[in-house]
Formats: C-alpha cells, structure tokens, sequence
C-alpha cells in the first residue's frame, strides 16, 4: 500500500493542490496553491495537511514525524531545486516561514515563524550575499523572538521590553532606527532572554528549528485562543490546522522593500471606489497589523482621504506616507492587475497579503475576505449587477445571522452632531456604540456579566482579550490601521470598532485614559462610531437603520426564491408595525396575556382572579354551566351573588381593553393574517408573590392580607409548567374563552380587511379542543349575528404537548391549523425545565451530549421528529391544515430549513429576526 500523501507542493507556475482542498490543505494552502498554480508570483513552498495534523493528535508527536519525515526530507530537496537555495548551509541559504491555516481562517488564533534557517552561520553567508548585514541581522532577531515566542512559550513581552530598553538607550523611536551595532545588542540580549527563560541555547540547527517549528504549529491548534475562537465562531468538524511552509520573501531588506495587506473591495461598506490596503516601507510580516508604525495607504486616493480623516496635510502625506501609487508605481500596477485578477477568479472580496523585495511582488495569501453584513449585503448585489455571480449565488453567500448587525440601531444624527466628541480614530468596523468604558478584556466580560454595557478601550488587542471583545458593544484601540487585529475581529464580529485613535492616552494602570485634555475613567460614559471613527464623550441616542439599499434589494432576492412563508410574533401595535416594515407577512402568535400586565388591567383581572374559584365551586355545586342561571340558582346568597357580578365586573372590564388592543394590532397589519393565542399561563403568574405586593392589591381590593395570601397559596403549583394553564384555564373558567373571543370578534368587525385566526393553547388531547372550540364557535355566531358581519375565523391549536403531536390524526379533526409551539414541545419532549436547564444545559452541548442547546436551535433528531409525526399525521386528517412554527425556533435559521424541509406553510419569529427568517428559507428553498 502506497504511503499517504501527507505534503503537497507548490512553486515554479505548478501546485499540487487547489483552491477546493480546503478541508486538507487548509484556506490559506489551498490558495497558495491556487495562486501558484495561476502562475501568480507566490514563494514557492510546501503544504504538510490538516490530516497529518490529526495524526498528530492521534499518534503523538514522534509517530507523526516519523511518518511524514521521508515527505518532508524531499519536499526540501525539491525547494532548494527550485529556488536554487539551500536550507541551513551554503553561500545562497533557504529560509521559509512556517504558517499555520485551518480550512476555516482563524486570524491571530494560531502562529507563525518568519526566518527560519537562520543561525550564526547562514546569517553570514547571507550578509554576504546580500551585503546588507542590518536586514539580516533585524530578520534574525525577529527570529529569535518569534521562535521563542510562538515555539518555545517566552512571553512576547521579555522581548519587548529588552528592544525597548536598547531603543531607549539610543534615543530612537522606530525598529527601522536600530543600526548594525543596535541590533548584534538586540540579538545578544534576546539570546540570554531566551537561555534565561527556556534553559536552553537558541537552536542553530535549521532542520530541528523546523521540526519544532511545525511542532508548534499543530500544538496550537488546541491552544486555548483557538479554542475559544472556534466556540465563538460555533466552527466544528474541522481535522486540524496545516502547515505551510514557504520561502521567505523580505519586505524588510531595505527601502525598495515593503509589506502589505489589502482588500479587493471596501470590507467596511463594499464599496469598490479603489483598491483598499495598507502597507509599510522596509517591514516585515505582521508589522503593519501589528499597529507599531502607521501603515500607509495602497491607492492615491485612499491616502489623500486617509490623510484628511487624520488631518495631515497634503505635503506631509506626500513625504511621509506617500501611497504605493506613488512610492513604487510599477509594483502598484503589477498588484492592482493581480487585484482584478483573483477577485474574476474567485467571484468574490479577496483579502490579500503581500510583500515587495527589492522592487518585485510577491503574494502570500489570498482568501476570501471578512467583512460586515453591510459589505457582504452591498458586495453580493454590485456582483450581481457586474455579472460575476448570480442572484441565486448572491442569496446563498449572505450569513442570515449577520443581517441582525444592519437592523440595529445608528447615531440619531442631531444627537451625535450635539455630542462632545473627544477624538477621531479609523472607522474600523461599522455601527454605533454607547457604554462605560473598561481596559481590559476580563473586566469587559465582568461587567458584560452583570448586565452592563461596556466598550473596550485597548492600546491596542490581540487573541488574548477575544472573550472581552465578544462582551463589549464596542471595541476602542489606540493603536493599530484598519487590518488591526482588533479591526479584523470586530468586523468578523459584527461589533463597532474604531481602532487607531492616536490621540488617546490609556492608561491600564490607572484604569483611564485621556485625550486632548479630558479624562475617561473607567466606568465614565462613551460612544463610538464605528463608521466615522469618531469617538464621543457620554452616550448618544440611537434609532433604527436604513432597509433599503442594497439590503432591500437582497431581502426583494430573498423572498423571490423562498416558499416558507415569514409571519412574527408580537403583542403589540408597535410590535407589529415594526416587524411589518421588516417584511413580516402576518402574525403568527400574539400573546394575549401580555396585555393583562399593563397598566391597571391587572387590577380588573386580579379581581376576577380573587372570586374565580369561588364562582367555579358555586357553578360545581349547583350544577349549572352559565352565569345567568348560577346568579338564579343562588338568588339570595348575598355573598355569592357578589362574587359572581365581581367576576362578571372583571370580564366586563377586560373586554373593552381587549378588544382595542386587537384592533390597533389588525390595523397596524393591514389585512394581514393574524394567530392570536387565548390566555395560557397559570393564574398565579398574575398575582404578587411577595408581602409588600400582596398588601398593596389587598387594599387596591378592598379585602384583608390574609385573604390575597390564602389566594397565592391556594394557586400554588409545584410544577407550574405542567399546571393548571393553557386551556385547561379556558375549560375551568369558559367565561374567559369567551370574553376573549367576543374582543377579537369585535375587534374584526371594526376593522375592515382583519383576518383573525383563533389558537388554543396547550392541547393534549381532541377533546380539550372540542370543548373550547364549542365556545369559540358560539361566540363567533353570535357576535356576527349582532354585529350582522360574516366572520370567517380559522380556529386551531398549538402542538406543543407530545401527546398532542403523537395524536395529530384526532387533533386535526377540530384544528384548522397547527402552530408548533416549540418551547414548550422542547421542555415536554426532552424533559428539560426551560427555567433550570441553564444548569446543565451549557455542559451538556460542550460534551457533544445535545449539539446545540435545544432551546436555541431545534433538535431536529428529537424534537424535529415530533414535528414531522404531526405534520404527516395533521396532514392525513386534513389535507390543507395550516402550519406553522412559533417557538424561538422560527428566526434560528437551521431551524428555518428543518421547517421548510418537513413542510411547514410558515415559520413565526421575532421581528427583528423576520429578515433572518427571510433569507434562512430563500437559502433552504436553493439548496433542496
Ligand atoms: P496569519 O494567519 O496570522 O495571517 P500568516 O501565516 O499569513 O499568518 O503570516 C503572518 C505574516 O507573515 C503575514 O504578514 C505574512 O504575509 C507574512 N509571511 C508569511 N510567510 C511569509 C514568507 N514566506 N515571506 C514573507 N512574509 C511571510
Ligand atoms: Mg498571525
Ligand atoms: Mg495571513
């Protein structure tokens, strides 16, 4: 059996690989290969698989090499054959970079060494290649502090603080400063470091560096920031990362020399006005990310508008940050062709990283590129428009959970126009930001946890501070272009970000910082936004985003190629009116107890709460089914006859109040579909629980404590979930049903086009639907014969009691329709409280016992088949019953296709989910 192949190689205009191996080659080898294999001028190098890397999981480390050493001896030969160098000895030594890249790309999360090969021997055979002993000796120190960090676990810092201390030494700012002398400092003082910290020498010999090198490589894989970010990320199923090594190209050999890194169109807004990037003069790698210069602009253009934004002057932008427009004009034109290139090759934003030695271009990444859903929105309509994908394409390349990010609220303009603005830094990543301001990202993730807005004031972030960035509204560096870190991180995450404010002086000490003259402590007020840069003092209001534009145009694609219908859920007109103006076509459940809390309804249902039970045991006794004959049958029991007419006094309090509240909601959906829901919580929901309360409504009442207590004890439930509530209320207390269904009734009669349709809660069994339906029905003739309207009202139920799904067949005999309430069907059917899952819930999706927390995304192994039973079961009895889902469920986009596979006509949602809904069912109707 032929060994595995366990490296491919690309370099020379050949590549073993594709850009569709991602799974193996991981996203960042699977387009170097992609790139070489174009002819594009990418280093050549060699790519050890994501496999190689579960082997080394597998296996351990000594097996994994001894399996893949004899691929790795030649995958070497065949580099120095083609670069015509050789690793580790000789006059023209090889030096390659090893690079981490998992098929999904992780940024920062795992690491990467620049260098290596270089030892006191190759460093001199090198110097006298090139005759430029300073590159060599900066790309050898940079060597022995990224080895020792990435490699070896020497903290970051040991090695800054000594390339401070020789700078400070030297009076000199900048990295590019350090002369020869500076540098054999650096190098002397980074080797003791290294010994101090690790017990070892530094190791010269280049092929244990390497093996080190990928060593560490595939160690970082589970390394707790790639942990977090893959949780965060919800990114499973992955083998592992894989390990690219390359030749190494220098951008820091001199000023002919640079870095660099670039989108092919704007990933903020999508915009595609000019060519987006940022690079540096005589830098290598990750220095114009890592925020220590200020990186200069690709395009004229964009220099001239970075430059105002940032208030320098043109002649100084000319001297100092002159554009690679403008720098190295050849370069540019070399890179804007290879721009447009990949961007047709790949139909998509590319992200690029780049780098120049002495005059010529090298790529050394391509990839898709992050960006907000405003740009991802923008990118996929403009690429309909220019003919590179289709509208189809377009509706499937938009993550339906990132549309949230574009319905939440912007600056109110006069509000931010008011504000006291303390300083503008780069518009990172979009959208505005209001909390108190914190420095660091564990007292982020605190204050986050007690229910505090906070954003995150950083000199500038790295992996570490992840959780952090994740708690805070919005993230505020001081430091750093717009490919930070932090910027990378927060577009990703769809989380505002204004990153580089020069100006800002934090503090981390102190817990402050200030800028021209003010001080922000922590906990002070600020607001950020995250398409100006602007950085304010206090918070500023916020209102509701724009929904037209290239967002309304993608919502026009969604709704062409979806067949699941989208209604919401909502209670109130304003509800409504706002999931209407984000698409909603109906309600699918308005619950009606919502409006029994406000204002002092609840004092008209309390008081009927208060006689309920005792107006039931007098029906129960004398056998009697209405009020009317009861009051007859009690004539003269002057008690009973008060508790009765108090009951009545409460319905008849309740149905005028009742009935507006249908009536703004039918208004506010203009002839729209509307599932409205009879009471379904137990009564003592209703009531107050605690002694200040229940003294307050004994006096509202006008009867004693004791009296209100003895009512919150008697309706008492051990397991109130499964108590009285739903429609067992509806079938104790019918009065109730049928106030609620007169309100509705006349609510349609007022309002010309309503199309009501009654749900009963919480049926288990056909005969609880009988009996209210008996009601419902009643009500209805009546109303319309007094009101002399026809009403057509569809009445049917929720299916949230397995019983009730097992049994669908009989239910679907009384119910024109099915709502899946799947809450409640998740509780019943898994036997999990919603109220103390939380408890077990957490660890029981981080052991793979459920895959996600069944609560958020539906168990469609379970629960799902509950569903499915009752559709086909619903469906026998009645073939054109409506369905429907309004659980949470219903805006969770997987969810959405389940739904859309088994056949729903519906799925009901909050509103500001109904444009996620939208486009998760146009996404499941395209991929059947
Ligand atoms: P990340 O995944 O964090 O972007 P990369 O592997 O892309 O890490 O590398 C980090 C930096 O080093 C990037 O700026 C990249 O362009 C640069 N780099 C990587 N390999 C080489 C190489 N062979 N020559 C020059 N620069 C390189
Ligand atoms: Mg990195
Ligand atoms: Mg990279």
């Amino acid at each position: 059996m032929a060994a595995r192949k366990y490296i491919y190689f690309f370099g020379g205009g050949k590549a073993e690989g594709t850009a569709e191996m991602k799974g193996l080659l991981g996203g960042k080898g699977a387009n170097l290969a992609e790139m070489a294999g174009l002819g594009l001028p990418v280093p050549p190098g060699f790519t050890i698989t994501t496999e190689a890397c579960s082997e080394y999981y597998h296996l351990g480390r000594k097996k994994l090499f001894s399996l893949i050493s004899g691929q790795l001896d030649k995958s070497l030969k065949k580099l120095e054959k083609v670069t015509g160098k050789t690793f580790g000895r000789g006059p023209r030594p090889l030096l390659v970079s090893v690079r981490s890249g998992a098929a999904v790309s992780m940024p920062g999360m795992m690491d990467t060494v620049l260098n290596l090969g270089l030892n006191p021997e190759t460093c001199r055979a090198l110097i006298e290649q090139t005759g430029n002993e300073r590159f060599v000796l900066d790309s050898y120190r940079r060597f022995i502090q990224m080895f020792g960090d990435v490699v070896m676990g020497v903290p970051h810092h040991h090695f800054e603080q000594e390339l401070d201390a020789v700078k400070r030494s030297r009076r000199i700012q900048l990295d590019t400063e350090l002369d020869i002398d500076a540098l054999q400092e650096v190098i002397r003082r980074y080797e003791k470091i290294y010994r101090r910290d690790t017990g070892k020498a530094f190791p010269t010999d280049p092929k244990r560096q390497l093996q080190a090198g990928i060593d560490a490589v595939f160690g970082s894989w589970n390394n707790p920031r790639a942990i977090k970010y893959r949780q965060l990320n919800d990114i499973r199923g992955l083998k592992g990362t894989a390990v690219n090594v390359q030749t190494m190209v220098f951008g820091n050999s001199g000023e002919n020399s640079a870095t660099g890194v670039a989108f092919t169109r704007d990933p903020s807004t999508g915009e595609h006005r000019y060519f987006y990037g940022e690079y540096l003069i005589n830098a290598q790698g990750e220095d114009v990310v890592a925020g220590i210069r200020t990186p200069q602009q690709i395009t004229r253009r964009g220099s001239r508008e970075w430059a105002k934004s940032q208030n320098v002057s043109e002649a100084e932008r000319r001297k100092k940050y002159p554009s690679l427009e403008e720098a190295m004009p050849a370069v540019f034109k070399e890179l804007d062709a290879i721009r447009v290139r990949l961007e047709k090759h790949y139909r998509d934003m590319q992200d690029l990283e780049f780098t120049i030695e002495d005059g010529t271009l090298y790529m050394l990444q391509t990839r898709n590129g992050k960006r907000t859903a405003a740009a991802a929105v923008k990118i996929a309509v403009d690429m309909v428009k220019e003919g590179l994908i289709s509208e189809k394409q377009a509706v499937l390349r938009i993550e339906p959970q990132s549309l949230d990010q574009l319905l939440h609220p912007v600056f109110i303009k006069e509000a931010e126009e008011k504000a006291v603005r303390l300083t503008v830094g780069l518009p990172a990543s979009p959208g505005a930001a209001t909390g108190q301001a914190v420095f660091s990202a564990a007292e982020a993730e605190a204050w986050a946890e007690e229910g505090k807005q906070v954003i995150l004031c950083r000199i500038e972030t790295s992996p570490e501070d992840i959780g952090g960035m994740n708690a805070a509204r919005g993230i505020l560096t001081a430091r750093g272009g717009m490919t930070s870190h932090a910027a990378v991180v927060a577009r990703g995450m769809g989380k505002c970000c204004v990153a580089g404010a020069g100006a800002l002086n934090i503090d981390y000490r102190d817990k402050k910082f200030s800028v021209n003259g003010t001080a922000v402590r922590e906990g002070d007020w600020i607001s950020l936004n995250g398409s100006t840069g602007a950085v304010y003092a206090g918070s500023v209001e916020t209102v509701a985003p724009k929904l037209s534009g290239p967002f309304g145009q993608i919502m026009k694609l969604a709704d062409k190629y979806r067949r699941l219908g989208v209604r919401t859920n909502a209670d109130t007109p304003h509800d409504t009116t706002v999931a209407v103006k984000f698409g909603a076509e109906g309600i699918g459940l308005t619950r009606t107890e919502h409006m029994f809390f406000e204002g002092d309804r609840i004092v008209s249902f309390r008081r009927l709460i208060l006689v309920a039970e005792t107006v039931k045991r007098l029906k129960d006794d004398c056998g009697c089914a209405g009020l009317k004959e009861l009051k007859k049958a009690v004539a003269g029991n002057k008690q009973a006859l008060e508790a009765i007419s108090q009951y009545q006094q409460g319905l008849r309090e309740l149905l005028p109040l009742q009935r507006r509240d249908f009536e703004g909601i039918f208004r506010a959906l203009k002839g729209r579909p509307c599932t409205i829901r009879l009471l379904d919580p137990p009564l003592h929901e209703f009531l107050p629980q605690d002694a200040a309360g229940q003294k307050e409504m004994a006096g509202v009442m006008g009867v004693k404590v004791s009296r209100i207590k003895y009512l919150v004890e008697s309706l008492h439930e051990f397991n109130p979930m499964l108590g009285h509530r739903g429609c067992r209320l509806g079938i104790t207390y019918p009065e109730v049903t049928e106030m609620q269904v007169r309100a509705i009734c006349e609510a349609a009669c007022r309002v010309a086009g309503s199309r009501p349709e009654i749900m009963i809660p919480l049926a288990g069994n056909v005969k609880e639907l009988s009996s209210q339906k008996q009601i419902i029905e009643r009500v209805i003739a009546e109303v319309s014969a007094a009101k002399k309207k026809k009403l057509s009202i569809l009445i049917g139920t929720m299916i949230e009691i397995p019983r009730a799904a097992v049994t669908a067949d009989e239910i679907a005999r009384e119910a024109e329709f099915f709502s899946f309430g799947t809450n409640d069907l998740t509780q019943m059917g898994c036997g999990f409280s919603r109220d103390d899952a939380g408890k077990f819930l957490g660890e029981y999706v981080q052991k793979g016992i459920y895959e996600y927390d069944p609560f958020q995304v539906l168990d469609q192994d379970g629960i799902g088949k509950l569903v499915e039973m009752a559709v086909k079961l619903g469906r026998k009895t009645r073939p054109d019953l409506k369905l429907g889902i309004c659980g949470e469920h219903g805006g969770e986009p997987r969810s959405v296709e389940f739904c859309h596979r088994v056949g729903l006509n519906y799925v009901s949602c909050s509103p500001f989910r109904v444009p996620i809904a939208r486009l998760a069912a146009a996404q499941a109707a395209l991929r059947d």
